[in-house]
């Protein structure tokens, strides 16, 4: 698994990329939290504890680990970037009310064998989009109000 950070840390060591402390905070945050925060969401999390810690700090850091392949870059509809530490595959369903992107499984091998089986894949990306289960929920109890 590569979502765990020491061995993050060793792909890192592998690929001969040195992260400054600021940097490696950047990507434990990505590691713990797999809720595909954007720019801003890491930047005022990770603040709090490393006051010095600027933003561009935080998109140079995830450029580089997205060279590196080790970070996947979400963009969805017009909404800004969200990161994510790069996992095995899976689609993304995004809430269009509350705007969280939740995580499903997928499996494209049988896709890629067949179907793609002539073509280079560089990316996949899959999105659905609709309410998640709490948005339908406060749906339901608008409407029996
Ligand atoms: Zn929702
Ligand atoms: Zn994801």
């Amino acid at each position: 698994m590569i979502e765990n950070i020491e061995n993050l840390k060793e792909i890192l060591r592998a690929k001969n990329i040195r992260l400054s402390h600021q940097r490696l905070k950047v990507l434990e945050y990505l590691a713990q939290n797999k809720t595909h925060p954007s720019v801003d969401e890491i930047y005022s999390e990770l603040q709090k504890s490393i006051p010095s810690l600027s933003r561009t700090t935080i998109y140079n850091t995830l450029h580089m680990l997205k060279e590196a392949g080790l970070v996947n870059v979400l963009t969805i509809g017009d909404s800004e970037a969200r990161y994510e530490i790069i996992a095995e595959n899976h689609g993304h369903f995004k809430c269009t009310s509350c705007e969280n992107i939740f995580d499903f499984s997928l499996s494209v091998e049988e896709i890629e064998s067949s179907d793609l089986a002539d073509f280079d894949i560089k990316e996949r990306d899959v999105y659905f989009r609709g309410l998640c289960p709490d948005c339908l929920e406060s749906d339901r109890k608008d409407s029996e109000k």
